[in-house]
């Protein structure tokens, strides 16, 4: 299948594929830039650091990368990117030139995934970047897949673990506050008993999606953490505004005025919340973040439910 082909027949549209082209010397950028400008969102670095800052804000689809560059070599670059969960799955391409040539077994045993030879031909550069990237964007699809609650379509507990630990260092590195929102649904099993499970699972469908709707800042993630519990990683956060998130959901799924006759707390279906914030540092992990959340959910629970509690770990 080729690349049109390919993005013809993804369930979702894929925005403008994006190339990331590392070379020291702008006449090198300029010749493979004309070979993809038009049909690529074309980015570009001239060191190694630059390289690197690039594909942590913009997440190429693709790089295509010189190996000597004054400051940390190409090699570098390529340990650097596949060392790092959020880098780690962006084909790096080598753009080598003839002398190089016994630097390519070293560079496929670091990660990349080929090599293209200097002099470029665009013919060559253009064929092996398409069929690389064809291969990037079906993992891409089944890694997405395979991290999908089929029920809900919101992100399921495997996801939500991996996007909890990537979140945990982004804000650990950027010195950022981190919030979770655990939620839950009151009285649900009283809900299918009362309505039936094919209810209970349209009920579910829907606050997914209040959920989704409710927490939609670009890091932000929504997932299904278990039975009737949604969790939302919300990173960047802090407490006063994932508690105000979290109030805003509570009022939303009780908008949806989804009859729930056998609550005692309401006569529509109505959840409870737990929030937790925490700046993450060297001494601990998610972990602790993780009970704190689940013992404020537990508190609202007992305290009488349809209600946030919230706490900041310091
Ligand atoms: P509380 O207010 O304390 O949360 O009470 P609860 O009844 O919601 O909690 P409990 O944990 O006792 O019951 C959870 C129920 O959620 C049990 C099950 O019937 C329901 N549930 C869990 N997963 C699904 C699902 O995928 N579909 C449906 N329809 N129901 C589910
Ligand atoms: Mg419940
Ligand atoms: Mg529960």
């Amino acid at each position: 299948m080729n690349l049109e082909q390919l993005l013809a027949s993804f369930p979702h549209p894929v925005g403008p594929l994006r190339i990331l082209i590392v070379d020291d010397q702008a006449v090198n950028i300029r010749a493979l830039h004309e070979v993809f400008r038009g049909r690529f969102e074309v980015l570009m670095a001239t060191n190694g650091e630059q390289a690197i800052a690039l594909c942590r804000e913009q997440r190429p689809d693709i790089i295509l990368l010189d190996v000597v560059m004054p400051g940390i070599s190409g090699h570098e670059v390529c340990r650097r990117l596949k060392a790092d969960p959020e880098t780690r799955n962006i084909p790096v391409i080598f753009v080598t030139s003839q002398s190089q040539e016994g630097d390519e077994a070293l560079g496929l045993e670091i990660g990349a995934v080929d090599f293209i030879s200097k002099p470029i031909n665009p013919v060559i550069v253009s064929a092996r970047v398409r069929t690389h990237l064809a291969l990037k964007l079906q993992s891409d699809l089944l890694r997405s897949i395979a991290m999908i609650d089929g029920l809900t379509k919101v992100a399921n507990r495997r996801k939500f673990d991996e996007e909890l630990d990537l979140n945990w260092r982004y804000c650990l590195r950027e010195r950022r506050p981190l919030s979770l929102v655990l939620l839950d649904l009151d009285y649900f099993k009283q809900f299918n008993d009362r309505y039936g499970h094919q209810e209970g699972d349209h009920c579910l469908i829907s606050v997914a999606e209040v959920l989704s709707d409710s927490v939609r800042r670009p890091r932000d993630l929504v997932a299904r953490y278990g039975g009737e519990e949604f969790v939302g990683i919300l990173p960047d956060t802090d407490c006063r505004g994932a508690t105000s998130r979290a109030e805003v959901i509570r009022a939303a799924v009780k908008a949806l005025k989804i009859e729930h006759l056998g609550s005692a707390v309401g006569k529509v279906v109505t959840i409870s919340a737990g929030v937790a914030t925490q700046i993450p540092d060297f001494g601990s992990t998610h972990q602790a973040l993780l009970a704190a959340v689940d013992q404020q959910l537990y508190r609202a629970k007992h305290d009488g439910r349809d209600r946030v509690c919230a706490t900041e770990i310091t």
